[in-house]
């Protein structure tokens, strides 16, 4: 089961979506307009979204560098079935598209696909031979279980949703130390270097005078 936030303006295509989603034991939060979208896209963190195109306020063009800075899947909702409209909307970070209107079965199999993509179906994910379970909340390397903290596992599992990008340390002490952050970015580096040696892993690379970066 997957969070996906709809961001489309016309209700009756919402409900319908929602339907669907429901039957395929996914849950929903719903946005109507642009604005709406971007306040869900930093509050909800989905694992998915469907992006209309044409919104009210902000369109669907706009909010996706928003989408893609964060790493979610996106695919896009359109009438439009012009050639130009999806290549823009794939360069601007979309996954995929779906020309309105659709059938109920062809959108959930797009998000199945899609989620399986990104490792987000049956809430495993990993890189090399590098698995985390995240129900269960284990990590196996080569089948065999690794015993992290559960601070390394929130460091590594922050990692491979970010993987290709420079995460810095301070934004790993924001998101993942919160309130208990006591003072020095060296916590940060303390527990790379551990999750690194457990691991056994030379992709957790360091980013001079930025922070980590888990390489693709
Ligand atoms: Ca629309």
């Amino acid at each position: 089961m997957a969070e996906i936030l709809i961001i489309e303006d016309e209700e009756p295509i919402r409900e319908l979506i929602k339907m669907h989603l429901s039957l395929a034991g996914h849950s929903c939060i719903e946005a109507p307009d642009g604005k709406e979208g971007l306040r869900c896209i930093s509050s909800c963190s989905p694992d998915l979204i469907l992006l209309d195109i044409m919104l009210p306020g902000m369109d669907g063009y706009e909010l996706l560098p928003h989408i893609s800075s964060r790493s979610i899947p996106v695919i896009m909702l359109t009438a439009k079935s012009g050639l130009g409209d999806r290549v823009k909307g794939l360069n601007l970070g979309a996954d995929d598209y779906i020309t309105k209107p659709f059938e109920g079965l062809e959108i959930i199999a797009r998000i199945n696909a899609l989620l399986r993509r990104c490792g987000k179906l049956n809430g495993i994910k990993g890189f090399d031979d590098i698995e985390i379970h995240l129900e269960e909340r284990k990590v196996y390397k080569g089948g065999k279980e690794i015993e992290l903290t559960p601070k390394e596992f929130d460091l590594l599992n922050f990692f491979i949703d970010h993987r290709g990008m420079a995460v810095s340390r301070e934004k790993l002490l924001e998101v993942l130390w919160q309130y208990e952050y006591e003072g020095s970015t060296r916590t940060v580096d303390m527990h790379v270097q551990r999750l690194r040696s457990k691991l056994s892993t030379e992709k957790i690379t360091t980013v001079y005078k930025v922070g980590y970066r888990l390489e693709i």
